[in-house]
């Protein structure tokens, strides 16, 4: 066991997987847990929560670990809430998908006495709520800490060793680092994914059911990533606005260079390109993070291609 009373605040996607992997492998001694809604709570307490509280303050009562689980935008309430009712010694850390908002947002409200350790685990889908965690989520999977300088190293190392426990690998980095790393591996796919769809759907208009009909290449993957959370990622895209907007900047300018080169049929360009972004594909294959499987690993039958 690694810790004795974890509370989690918030019961979505992230929150239930991270208890359904502590049950699994005997990590925490009890599992506490508050929702906003009393729906949620209700199947928190049938699927994966010991106890479930209808207030923040309460569920922290005790717990040597405090998992913050709620959207970005919601964190300094809840930060506000549990403050004053954290145990001493207790550990808090957080899932959030931006950390520097997260840090300013939270550390003013917590007691010297307790360890703050924000972290985010590059794990999800497009699923949310209580019903969709699995407890192999963060199986092989990087979980990101940004402990402040001067973290307790033994509040640290119980912290990792929870994660690791989880099937997860962790890395340390500072904030700034994380926000500008996650705008360009996850937040701005997002946006382009989200204005893809956008075209498309005003497209669907002009031609129709065409879009749905022959969804299958390409536009399909884009689909998936568009179908995420409406409340996580407005959240995301106004607390990571500076990384955000600096990579969408970079992406206007490469993609201005691939339209020139289209427009000027500068075939060698485009296939210099093309073999470099290949590559990368490959690179992620080989570090583990995705299947070699053609089209993510769905069934050949009736597949399209792109
Ligand atoms: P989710 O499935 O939508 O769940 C969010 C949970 O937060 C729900 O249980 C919701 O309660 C609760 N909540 C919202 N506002 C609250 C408040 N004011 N007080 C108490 N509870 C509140 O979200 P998720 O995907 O687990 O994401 C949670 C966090 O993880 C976010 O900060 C997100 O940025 C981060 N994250 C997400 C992913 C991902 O891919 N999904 C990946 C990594 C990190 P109700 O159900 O009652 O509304």
């Amino acid at each position: 066991m690694k810790y004795r009373r974890v509370a989690l605040i918030g019961l979505g996607l992230i929150a239930s997987s991270m208890a359904h992997a502590m049950r699994a492998k005997g990590l925490a001694g009890e599992i506490v847990g508050h929702a906003k809604s009393a729906e949620t709570r209700a199947v928190a307490r049938e699927l994966f929560c010991d106890r479930v509280c209808e207030t923040a303050a309460e569920a922290v009562k005790g717990a040597d670990l405090v998992v913050l689980c709620v959207p970005v935008g919601a964190m300094e309430a809840i930060a506000a809430e549990i403050g004053p009712h954290l145990a001493p010694g207790a550990t808090v850390t957080d899932v959030g998908s931006v950390k520097q908002a997260v840090v300013d947002a939270v550390a003013p409200h917590l007691p010297e006495s307790v360890h703050f350790i924000p972290g985010h685990p590059m794990a999800g889908t497009e699923y949310s709520g209580p019903r969709s965690g699995f407890a192999t989520l963060f199986q092989n999977r990087w979980w990101l800490l940004t402990p402040p300088e001067g973290v307790d190293p033994e509040a640290l190392s119980r912290l990792r060793g929870l994660i690791e426990s989880m099937g997860a690998k962790v890395d340390s980095m500072n904030v700034a680092h994380h926000d500008l790393v996650v705008a360009v591996v996850s937040h701005v796919p997002h946006a382009i994914a989200y204005t893809m769809v956008g075209v498309a759907d005003h497209m669907r208009r002009v031609s129709q059911s065409e879009v749905i009909k022959y969804s299958a290449a390409g536009f399909r993957d884009f689909t998936r990533i568009a179908a995420s959370d409406p409340t996580m990622w407005r959240d995301v895209f106004l607390t990571n606005k500076d990384a955000v907007l600096d990579i969408l900047g970079r992406f206007g300018e490469e993609l201005s260079t691939l339209q020139r080169a289209i427009r000027m049929g500068d075939g060698d360009h485009l296939h210099a390109y093309f073999t470099r972004t290949r590559a990368i594909r490959r690179g992620i294959i080989e570090a583990g993070q995705d299947t070699a499987a053609p089209d993510f690993g769905r069934a050949v039958e009736g597949a399209e291609g792109g």
